[in-house]
């Protein structure tokens, strides 16, 4: 069996494959990582996968991701992975995983909270992943991931 997956990887000389994502994130994802003008990037949702039912699929032109965007993207779902290509070829395969802390790259919901008020980056503790759910460091709110918001 052919695996298309890996056709499209071979396609880009340079940059990142996102792969897996929850059907339907990809506009999500690509919000979160910005675009910069001249280099292609191609978005396929709802494409099949054999593992997961459907998917959604980003492939970026000479971009690799930084720290900040994995952990959003991190946030989107459970089996996203990364491969980076250089030259036509695949040279690291990355799973997406959320650690046990999300900080820096969402806001608190809690209107009251001090992260909304000072100049501070956010923490919160994960304290479940699939479903998300954490808990905010500074005003103990449990947060689920709809009300978690990206920044
Ligand atoms: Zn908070």
């Amino acid at each position: 069996m052919t695996d298309h997956t890996e056709y499209r990887v071979t396609a880009l000389r340079d940059g990142t494959v996102i792969d897996h994502l929850p059907p339907g994130m990809a506009l999500k994802a690509l919000e979160f990582i910005g675009h910069e003008g001249g280099n292609i990037v191609t978005v396929g949702m709802y494409l099949d996968s054999r593992k997961y039912g459907k998917k959604d699929l980003i492939k970026l032109e000479n971009k690799e991701l930084n720290e900040a965007e994995i952990a959003k993207i991190a946030i989107l779902g459970p089996h996203t992975t990364l491969a980076i290509i250089r030259d036509y070829r695949v040279v690291a395969k990355v799973a997406v995983n959320i650690g046990d802390e999300i900080a820096a790259v969402a806001t608190c919901p809690n209107p009251t909270c001090i992260t909304n008020h000072d100049d501070l980056r956010t923490r919160f503790h994960v304290m479940n992943r699939h479903p998300l759910r954490v808990r905010c460091h500074y005003c103990e709110r449990v947060v689920t991931e709809a009300e978690l918001e990206v920044t």
